[in-house]
């Protein structure tokens, strides 16, 4: 019996889940009877604007979008998806060959390996960075080789420090800006010196703009595939999931390369059926309706980070106000290990974070804080922490 039950090789090469024991000390917390603040998840907490519900509640009424979707997505959902791209960042896509739908980017994320990674073949995934990049990449087989994100640099990676032998086995290379966990961003002159790098090494550069746009103070993120010849070795993951509200809906899409894409369609034609169409619809409605509600959700994160950076260096902490994303990236304080302070805050105060470290080992020295609940709650943690001596 045990020998049958035994997992995969794959499966127990992936990283051990660092968040176990927060998670214990967070539902001891909860069973104490402490009234807890969870900034530790990434999910927003307001709502799918209303014409987006309505559109879905339609659209499952009728028979017609009861059967199997198409595998690559709606013709009209993928044409609004490159609509919307090329009114937000001037670029355009052929909708049938440069534009595919997926079930949230993170199955999209997942999935690539699967079509170019041979067991042999090294990714470089960034450190800290959202862990599916890593887990993908060990899934397929492949080697995960870390790219380092310092605060020095603005938590962009030097790709150029990255070792020739390394390099030569190199196939694919994630970025993610604006970034989870940092909040960085990274500006046209990054971007154009990775596209030139992924030219120059034959690499797919998968870009991950699931925060695009979320952004303060006026600042508008720009697209990877706005750099000139981009789209010969590029594609960039969009998410309906953080834009609108949309995590519990599953819908996102790439666009790019049109081989790239293919490859990963391949896998996806092979492994799931699709977005349910009344999704696509609602997807359609979301990115072509009123877009009032996006810079309403941004002006919403911005004064919950308003609060909490400015509250926390009123009592002595040292935050930088993050430009974008809906994350604040914290430097621990002093004598601190990032483990260390986020158990002190949810013992002692209540308030969940989660450790930098769990995000890669250059995550240490930073916590993540979410800024997904009601800014009220946002000043009450800032008093509690204040209550702290530290
Ligand atoms: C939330 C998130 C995603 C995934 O979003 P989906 O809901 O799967 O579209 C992808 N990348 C990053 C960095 C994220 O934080």
């Amino acid at each position: 019996m045990e020998k049958r039950i035994l997992h995969a090789s794959r499966l127990r090469q992936l990283p051990p889940y660092l968040f176990v024991e927060i998670d214990r000390l967070k539902l001891e917390a909860v069973e104490r009877g402490m009234d807890i603040i969870d900034l530790g998840v990434g999910d927003p907490d307001l709502p799918t604007p209303p014409h987006i519900v309505k559109r879905m509640a339609e659209a499952a009424a009728d028979p017609r979008h009861h059967r199997y979707p198409s595998y690559e997505g709606l013709l009209a959902f993928r044409r609004a998806a490159a609509e919307w791209y090329r009114d937000r960042f001037g670029v355009v896509f052929d909708p049938a060959r440069e534009v595919l739908t997926l079930i949230g980017s993170k199955e999209g994320i997942g999935h690539i390996p699967l079509a170019f990674i041979d067991p042999g073949d090294t990714v470089l995934v960034p450190d800290p960075g959202y862990p599916v990049y890593q887990a993908a990449t060990v899934l397929a087989g492949g080697t995960p080789h870390s790219l380092p994100l310092y605060p020095s640099n603005g938590f962009l990676p030097d790709l150029e420090s990255i070792p020739l032998d390394v390099l030569r086995k190199t196939k694919m290379l994630f970025l993610n800006y604006p970034n989870n966990p940092t909040a960085a961003v990274a500006h046209m002159e990054f971007f154009v010196q990775a596209v030139d790098f992924a030219r120059r090494h034959q690499l797919i550069l998968c870009h991950d703009a699931a925060y695009s746009e979320i952004a303060f103070d006026g600042f508008r993120p720009q697209s990877l595939l706005e750099v000139e010849g981009a789209k010969e070795v590029a594609i960039e993951y969009h998410s309906l999931s953080k834009t609108y509200n949309m995590t519990g809906w599953r819908i996102g899409f790439a666009v790019g390369n049109a081989e790239i894409l293919a490859g990963l369609g391949k896998v996806k034609t092979n492994l799931d059926s699709g977005v349910f169409e009344a999704i696509q619809l609602a997807g359609i409605e979301a990115l072509r309706g009123p877009q009032d509600c996006v810079a309403a959700h941004c002006k919403v994160y911005q004064e919950r980070r308003d609060v909490l950076v400015e509250g926390l260096n009123g009592i002595g902490w040292n935050v930088p106000k993050p430009q974008a994303s809906f994350y604040v990236w914290i430097p621990v304080l002093p004598g601190y290990t990032s483990t260390n302070l986020v158990k002190r805050l949810l013992g002692e105060a209540g308030i969940v974070t989660t450790p930098g470290v769990g995000f890669g080992q250059h995550g240490e020295g930073f916590i993540r804080a979410a800024l997904t609940v009601p800014v009220a709650r946002i000043r009450e943690a800032v008093e509690r922490v204040g209550t702290l001596n530290f």
